[in-house]
């Protein structure tokens, strides 16, 4: 038998931000001759002002779920809600819009342009707004900022560190204010202090009022988040604050 934690939901007084992903009763399927189900029955709330990790084994179901969070792939069934919006009612170009406008993306592999400049690797993360160039430009030059990318600016990814590219991927995904970022095992590529200053950087992104959801198979680095979402099977097995998990006292955030 499968152990299942007890399921703990945030309560009012402790979210007081207002939702904005909501996924209910999702499930996908993937066709095929034996088909998979990657999801059965997910569902949670992320609230303005979240920072949240996703855990579970390899085959879970995270990446699905990452796909139905960023709205990249639609589910077989249930509900999608991003800043309210019930993405099923939109067509692919609409939601190609509200991607753009609030969800921003930070991926393992980075998937920075190489020939670009930090700059305009940062700089392209909002082309699809409208936002003239020149602002553009100026408001990747505070993006790196915000990461502690400054002196970087004019250099290629070739030239940069690989815990400096995440940085400039993270910029990317800051640079047109989202509403929400969703980053994929973020350090995955990142050697252990590397990794350990992009994850100090999330936390506090997030202290300046970034909602993150950080899907991760590292149990430890997720037990240092104050949310934690477990996945199992496609399904949330547990949905924990870090304040009201006994197993996290030592570890709780200040
Ligand atoms: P995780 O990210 O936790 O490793 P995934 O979401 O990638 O889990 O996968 C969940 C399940 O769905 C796995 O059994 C995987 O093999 C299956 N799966 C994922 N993507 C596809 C796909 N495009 N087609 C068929 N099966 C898939």
């Amino acid at each position: 038998m499968t152990e299942v934690e007890t399921e703990t939901r945030p309560t009012a007084d402790q979210q007081t931000g207002e939702p904005v992903l909501q996924l209910e009763d999702v499930t996908k399927v993937y066709p095929g001759a034996s088909p998979v189900v990657a999801l059965d029955g997910a569902g949670f709330t992320i609230y303005r002002g979240d920072l949240v990790a996703i855990v579970g084994p390899s085959g879970s179901g995270k990446s699905t779920l990452l796909q139905m969070m960023g709205t990249l792939d639609r589910p077989t069934s249930g509900t999608v809600r991003i800043v309210g919006e019930d993405v099923a009612t939109m067509t692919d170009k609409a939601l190609a819009g509200l991607r753009a406008l609030h969800i921003g993306f930070v991926f393992q592999q980075f998937f920075l342009a190489e020939h670009a400049t930090a700059l305009e690797n940062v700089a392209d993360g909002m082309l699809y707004s409208g936002v003239r160039r020149q602002e553009r430009l100026s408001a990747a030059v505070a993006a790196l900022d915000r990461v502690g990318l400054s002196h970087r600016i004019h250099h290629r990814p070739p030239q940069l560190s690989g815990g400096e590219r995440q940085r400039v991927a993270i910029a990317r995904a800051l640079v047109g204010d989202p509403a929400i970022v969703l980053a994929d095992e973020p350090t995955g590529n990142l050697d252990s202090v590397a990794g350990a200053a992009i994850f100090k950087l999330f936390k506090e992104l997030n202290a300046e009022g970034t909602t993150i959801v950080m899907i991760t198979h590292d149990r430890e680095l997720a037990a240092r988040l104050p949310r934690r979402i477990e996945v199992l099977d496609g399904r949330i097995v547990a949905d924990v604050l870090a304040a009201q998990d006994p197993l996290n006292t030592e570890r709780r955030l200040p």
